[in-house]
Formats: structure tokens, C-alpha cells, sequence
């Protein structure tokens, strides 16, 4: 029996072991540390942006974020219906309205085309999430931002590493959520960030993650706040982590490339495209398959590939479709929907092997009818 080859496994190849080990052998097990800072100072650097705020994971990077950025109770904020659930989440955590919006076919990106007959006057924020890692069409949405006076907040958890014409990822917004779970770009086993240029903003990041404590004032309690600390330990895995970005991308990139070479020629496929402008990640190498001209169902080629010991993941359900959104519209989002039923993700480990690729291309070109 061949082995399992899993949709998307952490890389630990770096420093990680050895920055942890740091952390027992000093003591700097909870959330302060000098990894802590280091991992802050480097990410933001990274991005090239002021501030990072580590958090515990992207989902409350992104509450944080609407949060710090001033979204309130009653405020609609625009999501793309076709994200994983934690956009759409984070702003009903707030009590904020989650306006859906479909995707661009290309990309599955939010459709800025779509955006402004979304737009009320209650409307506060439009979030922008690079799906898949292929960034969004920032000019668009940050024209539609300005002229409607809306915050831009950006979902970056699935894009680290990915650039608009030249500017990285998670730079173009008041603020920016990333994740560092275990199948994303870099992980720290669970773990977020918040990125602004706004020292406001940051410092709002900071006093809502720790309890909503005054600096310097313990136990006086400013605002209601939450425990949404990252450890050092994770922040030590982390810088190890983004000290290989680079690495991790540019494989994710060749990884794409030889899927792409052997995928081409079979019919019912439609392969990741690269956008004019993007440069992008393939964070999870997402196809769709149309069920007519392939010959079989995605769901169908699922099972078949599972039974090759292939781990695949279907596309997120439209958010809108789900049991706790699903009051919020009946809308349709037929773009959205089809990306649903047909998209899937290959294998997309860093660790992938030349044979892996193979093995997972021959079995789908099996599949076929
Ligand atoms: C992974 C992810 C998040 C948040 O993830 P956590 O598991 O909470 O770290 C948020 N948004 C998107 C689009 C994601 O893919």
C-alpha cells in the first residue's frame, strides 16, 4: 500500500527546534519573550508594514482587527460569500452584519465588480481575502474603499508571501489578519498576527488582546478586552518559520508549476491562473473540475483519489449557505456556488516530492472519462 500524501503538512526544517529548546532552557514559556518581539519586528518587516501584534490564531487576528479598526455593533461589512468561515465569524463575533458578496470566476476572489451594489449607508468595511493565495485586485477595492469612505481590512491568513504589483500582501489595508495554523504558508502550530501602519490601531491590537489592560496599570482594566496571546514558544517557531518564507513560496511555486505541466492536457480541468499584477503564493494548488467534460463529479474524483491514499480538500461552502449565516440573505451567489461544487485542493505540502506529484497527476488522469 503507497503512503498517504496529505493535502498540506508543516515544514519544520528551520531553526524551530533549536530557538525552542531556547525558550525551556531560559524559562520564556508564556506570552512574553523575547521571541515575542523578534517575531513581531521581523513579520512586520516582512510585510513592510509598521506594527505586528502576534495573536493566538488568525481568527481572532481578524476580530482584532475589525475590532482595533473601529468596526461596531450594527456596522455591515462586505465579505466575499466564499472564504473560510472565521471572515465571516469575525464580524458577526462583533455584532456586525456580514454582507455577502460573490467571487470573480478567475480567482474566487471577492468580485469588485460586484462591491458597490452592496454598499448602504451602514456600510463600514469591506474585507478583502486572497483565497488560495492569489491576491485580490487591490486597486479596485481600494478605489471603491476611498471614494465610499469604507474601511479596507484585508484577510491575508491564506496569502503570506504574495504580492500586487510588487507590494506585499496584507500592506494595502487599515489592518490585515494572518494565520499561522498548521496547513498555512508558515505555521506555529496555532497562531495569528494584526498588521497596520496605524500606531493607533496597534496599540488598540495590543490592549484587546491582553484583557483590555492599561500598560503599566495592572489589574486596572480599560476596555473589555480578551486573552488572544500568542506564547513565545509559538513566536519562536514562527520566526524560524518566516526566516524560510521564501523558501516555502518559491516551492509552493515550483510545485504549481509541475502540476500545471502534467494537468494541462486533461479536459474538464481548469488550473490556478496568475492574474496580471499578482504574484501569487499557490497556497493550496485549487482546481476546478467541470463534471460534464471531465466525466466525473469533484466529489467523485475525491473518493477516487482517496482511495489512492490522496488527501484532497473540497473549496469552502459558500459562507452564506451555512447554518449560522444563512438567515442573512437569499441572495444568490451562482459564481460562488459553482466554485463550491467544482474547486478542490491538491496536495500542497513544501515537502511534496517530484514522484508525489506524479503519483497524485496519474491518478487523476485515471479518473477521467
Ligand atoms: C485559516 C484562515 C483563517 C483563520 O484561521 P485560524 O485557524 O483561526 O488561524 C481566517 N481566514 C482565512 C481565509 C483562513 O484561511
Amino acid at each position: 500500500m503507497s503512503h498517504l500524501i496529505p493535502v498540506s503538512a508543516p515544514n519544520l526544517a528551520g531553526r524551530e527546534r533549536r530557538y525552542v529548546l531556547d525558550c525551556l532552557d531560559s524559562n520564556w514559556i508564556s506570552s512574553r519573550g523575547p521571541y515575542l518581539d523578534r517575531f513581531e519586528k521581523a513579520f512586520a518587516a516582512r510585510v513592510g508594514v509598521r506594527h505586528a501584534v502576534a495573536v493566538c490564531n488568525g481568527t481572532c487576528a481578524m476580530h482584532i482587527a475589525l475590532l482595533a479598526a473601529g468596526v461596531a455593533p450594527g456596522d455591515e461589512v462586505l465579505v466575499p460569500t466564499l472564504t473560510f468561515i472565521a471572515t465571516v465569524n469575525a464580524v458577526a463575533y462583533i455584532g456586525a452584519r456580514p454582507v455577502f458578496v460573490d467571487s470573480e470566476p478567475e480567482t474566487g476572489n471577492i468580485d469588485p465588480g460586484k462591491i458597490e451594489a452592496a454598499v448602504t449607508k451602514k456600510t463600514k468595511a469591506i474585507v478583502a481575502v486572497h483565497l488560495y493565495g492569489h491576491p485580490c485586485a487591490m486597486d479596485q477595492i481600494a478605489a471603491i474603499a476611498r471614494r465610499r469612505r469604507l474601511l479596507l481590512i484585508e484577510d491575508a491568513a491564506e496569502a503570506l508571501g504574495g504580492l500586487y504589483k510588487g507590494r506585499a500582501v496584507g500592506s494595502f489595508g487599515k489592518a490585515a489578519a494572518f494565520s499561522f495554523f498548521g496547513n498555512k504558508t508558515i505555521t506555529t502550530g496555532e497562531g495569528g498576527m494584526v498588521v497596520t501602519d496605524d500606531e493607533r490601531l496597534a496599540r488598540r491590537a495590543r490592549l484587546l488582546k491582553g484583557q483590555g489592560m492599561t500598560p503599566g496599570r495592572t489589574y486596572f482594566f480599560e476596555t473589555l478586552g480578551y486573552n488572544y496571546r500568542m506564547t513565545n514558544i509559538q513566536a519562536a517557531i514562527g520566526l524560524a518559520q518566516l526566516e524560510k518564507l521564501d523558501f516555502y513560496v518559491r516551492r509552493k511555486r515550483e510545485i504549481a508549476a509541475a502540476y500545471g505541466r502534467r494537468l494541462n492536457a486533461i479536459q474538464g480541468l481548469s488550473l490556478p491562473v496568475e492574474k496580471k499584477g499578482a504574484f501569487q503564493t499557490y497556497w493550496m494548488y485549487s482546481i476546478l473540475v467541470d463534471p460534464e467534460r471531465f466525466g466525473r463529479s469533484r466529489d467523485e474524483l475525491m473518493a477516487l483519489l482517496a482511495e489512492k491514499r490522496i488527501e484532497t480538500r473540497r473549496y469552502f461552502y459558500p459562507c452564506h449557505t451555512m447554518p449560522p449565516h444563512r438567515h442573512r440573505t437569499r441572495r444568490r451567489f451562482p459564481v460562488a456556488a459553482r466554485l463550491g461544487e467544482q474547486g478542490l485542493n491538491l496536495p500542497s505540502s513544501t515537502a511534496l516530492t517530484r514522484p508525489e506529484i506524479e503519483r497524485v497527476c496519474a491518478a487523476i488522469a485515471s479518473a477521467a472519462r
